[in-house]
Protein backbone atom coordinates (compact mmCIF):
# COMPACT_ATOMS: atom_id res chain seq x y z
CA UNK A 1 0.00 0.00 0.00
CA UNK A 2 1.25 3.09 -1.06
CA UNK A 3 1.28 6.25 1.38
CA UNK A 4 1.60 9.82 0.43
CA UNK A 5 2.83 10.85 3.91
CA UNK A 6 4.28 9.36 7.13
CA UNK A 7 8.04 8.48 8.10
CA UNK A 8 11.10 7.74 6.28
CA UNK A 9 14.63 8.08 7.21
CA UNK A 10 18.09 9.30 5.96
CA UNK A 11 21.84 8.13 7.15
CA UNK A 12 23.37 10.96 8.50
CA UNK A 13 26.77 9.97 10.00
CA UNK A 14 28.97 6.82 10.48
CA UNK A 15 31.10 6.33 12.88
CA UNK A 16 33.66 3.94 15.09
CA UNK A 17 32.96 3.61 18.63
CA UNK A 18 35.96 2.63 20.81
CA UNK A 19 36.48 0.59 24.10
CA UNK A 20 33.59 -2.10 22.67
CA UNK A 21 33.71 -5.61 22.21
CA UNK A 22 31.47 -7.30 19.55
CA UNK A 23 29.02 -9.70 21.98
CA UNK A 24 29.47 -12.40 18.79
CA UNK A 25 32.81 -12.51 17.78
CA UNK A 26 34.30 -10.56 20.93
CA UNK A 27 36.53 -9.04 18.44
CA UNK A 28 37.44 -5.33 20.10
CA UNK A 29 36.71 -2.08 18.93
CA UNK A 30 35.19 -3.47 15.58
CA UNK A 31 32.01 -1.60 15.24
CA UNK A 32 30.95 1.16 13.13
CA UNK A 33 27.68 2.48 13.99
CA UNK A 34 25.48 4.19 11.66
CA UNK A 35 23.03 7.35 12.56
CA UNK A 36 19.40 7.73 10.54
CA UNK A 37 17.72 10.96 11.16
CA UNK A 38 13.86 10.12 10.73
CA UNK A 39 11.64 12.89 9.84
CA UNK A 40 7.69 13.45 8.52
CA UNK A 41 6.83 13.37 4.90
CA UNK A 42 4.48 14.83 2.84
CA UNK A 43 4.60 13.00 -0.85
CA UNK A 44 7.91 12.14 -0.35
CA UNK A 45 8.97 16.02 0.39
CA UNK A 46 10.82 16.15 4.05
CA UNK A 47 8.12 18.37 6.30
CA UNK A 48 9.07 17.97 9.91
CA UNK A 49 12.55 16.24 11.11
CA UNK A 50 11.84 13.49 14.15
CA UNK A 51 14.14 11.60 15.85
CA UNK A 52 17.51 9.68 15.52
CA UNK A 53 18.19 6.18 15.63
CA UNK A 54 21.26 4.58 15.51
CA UNK A 55 22.67 0.89 14.18
CA UNK A 56 26.21 -0.66 15.11
CA UNK A 57 27.45 -3.13 12.62
CA UNK A 58 30.51 -5.59 13.47
CA UNK A 59 32.93 -4.84 10.96
CA UNK A 60 34.18 -8.76 11.76
CA UNK A 61 31.34 -10.85 11.62
CA UNK A 62 29.39 -8.67 10.01
CA UNK A 63 26.08 -8.53 12.79
CA UNK A 64 24.09 -5.89 13.32
CA UNK A 65 22.62 -4.64 16.35
CA UNK A 66 19.71 -1.93 16.40
CA UNK A 67 19.84 0.63 19.41
CA UNK A 68 17.92 -1.32 22.26
CA UNK A 69 20.13 -3.93 21.23
CA UNK A 70 22.99 -2.47 22.92
CA UNK A 71 25.42 -3.58 25.56
CA UNK A 72 25.73 -0.89 28.31
CA UNK A 73 29.01 -0.65 27.11
CA UNK A 74 28.10 -0.03 23.49
CA UNK A 75 25.93 2.93 24.86
CA UNK A 76 28.57 4.43 26.58
CA UNK A 77 31.03 4.87 23.67
CA UNK A 78 28.33 6.43 21.28
CA UNK A 79 27.44 8.71 24.31
CA UNK A 80 31.24 9.44 24.76
CA UNK A 81 31.31 9.88 20.63
CA UNK A 82 28.08 11.83 20.60
CA UNK A 83 29.43 14.06 22.96
CA UNK A 84 33.34 14.78 21.15
CA UNK A 85 31.46 14.31 17.97
CA UNK A 86 27.57 15.28 17.46
CA UNK A 87 25.28 14.49 14.67
CA UNK A 88 23.92 17.10 13.01
CA UNK A 89 20.90 16.79 10.73
CA UNK A 90 21.43 17.95 7.08
CA UNK A 91 18.75 20.88 6.93
CA UNK A 92 17.06 19.75 3.98
CA UNK A 93 15.39 16.84 6.80
CA UNK A 94 12.90 20.19 7.68
CA UNK A 95 13.19 22.25 3.87
CA UNK A 96 9.74 21.59 4.01
CA UNK A 97 8.82 23.58 6.83
CA UNK A 98 11.04 25.99 5.79
CA UNK A 99 9.37 25.88 2.11
CA UNK A 100 6.05 26.27 4.17
CA UNK A 101 6.82 28.74 6.51
CA UNK A 102 7.98 31.04 3.97
CA UNK A 103 5.31 30.57 1.71
CA UNK A 104 2.56 31.45 4.33
CA UNK A 105 5.23 34.71 5.54
CA UNK A 106 4.80 35.38 1.97
CA UNK A 107 0.59 35.09 1.83
CA UNK A 108 0.65 36.90 4.85
CA UNK A 109 2.53 39.63 3.86
CA UNK A 110 1.02 40.09 0.12
CA UNK A 111 -2.71 40.37 2.25
CA UNK A 112 -1.11 42.59 5.08
CA UNK A 113 -0.08 44.57 2.44
CA UNK A 114 -3.46 45.08 0.10
CA UNK A 115 -4.95 45.74 3.63
CA UNK A 116 -2.36 48.43 4.18
CA UNK A 117 -3.17 49.77 0.68
CA UNK A 118 -6.81 49.74 1.21
CA UNK A 119 -6.85 51.38 4.66
CA UNK A 120 -4.37 54.15 2.70
CA UNK A 121 -6.55 54.40 -0.39
CA UNK A 122 -10.55 53.86 0.89
CA UNK A 123 -11.82 55.34 -2.40
CA UNK A 124 -10.40 52.93 -4.59
CA UNK A 125 -11.73 50.02 -2.69
CA UNK A 126 -15.25 52.26 -2.52
CA UNK A 127 -14.95 52.34 -5.86
CA UNK A 128 -14.46 48.73 -6.54
CA UNK A 129 -17.59 48.00 -4.61
CA UNK A 130 -19.62 50.87 -6.01
CA UNK A 131 -23.02 49.40 -6.92
CA UNK A 132 -23.80 52.73 -8.95
CA UNK A 133 -20.67 50.87 -11.59
CA UNK A 134 -23.45 48.10 -12.39
CA UNK A 135 -26.11 51.29 -13.16
CA UNK A 136 -24.37 52.50 -15.73
CA UNK A 137 -23.55 49.35 -17.14
CA UNK A 138 -27.31 48.61 -16.92
CA UNK A 139 -27.94 52.07 -19.02
CA UNK A 140 -25.01 51.57 -21.65
CA UNK A 141 -26.53 48.50 -22.45
CA UNK A 142 -29.75 50.42 -23.20
CA UNK A 143 -27.91 52.94 -25.76
CA UNK A 144 -30.28 52.34 -29.24
CA UNK A 145 -30.38 54.32 -32.33
CA UNK A 146 -34.09 52.96 -31.93
CA UNK A 147 -35.63 55.38 -30.34
CA UNK A 148 -38.90 55.39 -29.25
CA UNK A 149 -41.19 58.81 -28.27
CA UNK A 150 -43.03 56.89 -25.49
CA UNK A 151 -39.68 55.66 -23.66
CA UNK A 152 -37.06 58.56 -24.52
CA UNK A 153 -38.51 61.95 -25.86
CA UNK A 154 -35.44 63.69 -25.29
CA UNK A 155 -32.98 61.73 -26.92
CA UNK A 156 -35.43 62.10 -30.18
CA UNK A 157 -35.25 65.24 -29.53
CA UNK A 158 -31.32 65.13 -29.22
CA UNK A 159 -30.82 63.04 -32.18
CA UNK A 160 -32.29 65.73 -34.44
CA UNK A 161 -30.24 68.39 -32.92
CA UNK A 162 -27.05 66.49 -33.14
CA UNK A 163 -28.09 65.07 -37.18
CA UNK A 164 -28.48 68.63 -38.05
CA UNK A 165 -25.43 70.18 -36.14
CA UNK A 166 -22.66 67.13 -35.99
CA UNK A 167 -19.72 67.68 -38.65
CA UNK A 168 -19.77 65.07 -41.65
CA UNK A 169 -18.46 62.53 -41.70
CA UNK A 170 -20.16 60.19 -39.18
CA UNK A 171 -23.12 58.26 -40.53
CA UNK A 172 -25.77 60.37 -37.82
CA UNK A 173 -28.53 57.16 -38.34
CA UNK A 174 -26.04 55.15 -36.45
CA UNK A 175 -25.90 56.91 -33.56
CA UNK A 176 -27.07 55.64 -30.49
CA UNK A 177 -28.49 57.34 -28.01
CA UNK A 178 -29.83 57.67 -24.06
CA UNK A 179 -31.03 59.32 -21.92
CA UNK A 180 -32.59 59.49 -17.99
CA UNK A 181 -33.74 62.16 -15.76
CA UNK A 182 -32.85 61.81 -12.09
CA UNK A 183 -34.18 64.71 -10.47
CA UNK A 184 -32.16 68.09 -11.28
CA UNK A 185 -30.05 65.78 -13.01
CA UNK A 186 -29.65 64.34 -16.77
CA UNK A 187 -28.02 61.79 -18.06
CA UNK A 188 -27.38 61.37 -21.31
CA UNK A 189 -25.50 58.99 -23.26
CA UNK A 190 -24.30 58.71 -27.07
CA UNK A 191 -22.27 55.67 -28.93
CA UNK A 192 -20.73 56.83 -31.83
CA UNK A 193 -18.81 53.84 -33.81
CA UNK A 194 -16.85 56.00 -36.35
CA UNK A 195 -15.75 58.28 -34.58
CA UNK A 196 -11.96 57.86 -36.88
CA UNK A 197 -12.93 60.16 -39.16
CA UNK A 198 -12.92 62.93 -36.21
CA UNK A 199 -9.55 63.80 -34.73
CA UNK A 200 -8.77 62.81 -30.72
CA UNK A 201 -8.96 66.82 -30.33
CA UNK A 202 -11.68 67.64 -32.19
CA UNK A 203 -14.04 65.09 -31.03
CA UNK A 204 -14.81 67.53 -27.46
CA UNK A 205 -17.07 69.40 -30.05
CA UNK A 206 -19.49 66.88 -29.92
CA UNK A 207 -20.05 67.84 -26.32
CA UNK A 208 -20.22 71.15 -27.26
CA UNK A 209 -22.59 69.86 -29.81
CA UNK A 210 -25.05 68.01 -26.91
CA UNK A 211 -24.63 71.00 -24.92
CA UNK A 212 -25.88 73.45 -27.21
CA UNK A 213 -28.72 70.61 -28.15
CA UNK A 214 -30.21 70.11 -24.09
CA UNK A 215 -30.04 73.70 -23.44
CA UNK A 216 -33.24 74.05 -26.78
CA UNK A 217 -34.77 71.08 -25.56
CA UNK A 218 -38.20 72.74 -24.04
CA UNK A 219 -38.11 69.42 -21.08
CA UNK A 220 -35.06 70.46 -19.95
CA UNK A 221 -36.27 73.59 -18.26
CA UNK A 222 -36.13 72.32 -14.42
CA UNK A 223 -32.72 70.35 -14.84
CA UNK A 224 -29.85 71.92 -13.78
CA UNK A 225 -26.90 68.93 -14.08
CA UNK A 226 -26.03 67.39 -16.89
CA UNK A 227 -24.00 64.68 -17.40
CA UNK A 228 -22.89 63.40 -21.08
CA UNK A 229 -20.67 60.33 -21.77
CA UNK A 230 -19.83 59.56 -25.09
CA UNK A 231 -18.59 56.31 -26.25
CA UNK A 232 -16.38 55.49 -29.06
CA UNK A 233 -16.81 51.68 -30.86
CA UNK A 234 -14.51 50.08 -28.04
CA UNK A 235 -14.69 52.57 -24.88
CA UNK A 236 -15.41 55.35 -23.67
CA UNK A 237 -14.28 58.51 -25.44
CA UNK A 238 -15.47 61.59 -23.40
CA UNK A 239 -17.02 62.47 -20.09
CA UNK A 240 -18.76 65.96 -18.94
CA UNK A 241 -20.22 66.66 -15.50
CA UNK A 242 -20.74 69.49 -13.48
CA UNK A 243 -18.13 69.00 -11.49
CA UNK A 244 -15.45 66.54 -13.74
CA UNK A 245 -14.27 66.14 -17.73
CA UNK A 246 -12.37 64.48 -19.58
CA UNK A 247 -12.05 65.54 -23.11
CA UNK A 248 -9.20 64.25 -24.31
CA UNK A 249 -11.27 62.21 -27.30
CA UNK A 250 -9.79 59.02 -26.96
CA UNK A 251 -10.24 57.49 -23.08
CA UNK A 252 -12.19 58.57 -20.83
CA UNK A 253 -13.30 57.73 -17.16
CA UNK A 254 -16.28 56.53 -17.79
CA UNK A 255 -16.72 56.42 -13.55
CA UNK A 256 -17.04 59.72 -13.37
CA UNK A 257 -21.05 59.26 -14.66
CA UNK A 258 -21.57 58.11 -11.54
CA UNK A 259 -22.16 61.14 -9.54
CA UNK A 260 -25.46 61.24 -11.51
CA UNK A 261 -26.81 58.25 -9.57
CA UNK A 262 -27.73 58.80 -5.98
CA UNK A 263 -25.75 56.40 -3.94
CA UNK A 264 -28.82 56.12 -1.27
CA UNK A 265 -31.50 55.21 -3.60
CA UNK A 266 -30.89 52.48 -5.12
CA UNK A 267 -33.36 50.38 -6.19
CA UNK A 268 -32.08 46.88 -5.38
CA UNK A 269 -33.73 44.92 -8.23
CA UNK A 270 -31.80 47.00 -10.41
CA UNK A 271 -28.53 45.44 -9.71
CA UNK A 272 -29.62 42.25 -10.49
ZN1 LIG B 1 31.44 -9.30 15.65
Amino acid sequence: MLFFFGSRSSKIKKRKIRKTYCPNCETKDSFLVSTFGKYFHFFWIPIIPLFKTHVAECSHCKISYSKFQFTPEMNAALQKENDINPVKRPIWHGCGCIILVSFFAVVLSISFYGVYQRANNPEASNVEKDPRKKLLANDLDKLSSILLKSKDSVSIALKQCVTYDIESGIDTKKIEYFSKVNEDKILVLLRIKDLKNISAKERKVIIDIVEDCLKVIPYHNHIQKQYIGVEGKWNTVLVKTPTDSDLGGRFADKNKLLSFYDKTKIPLDSLK
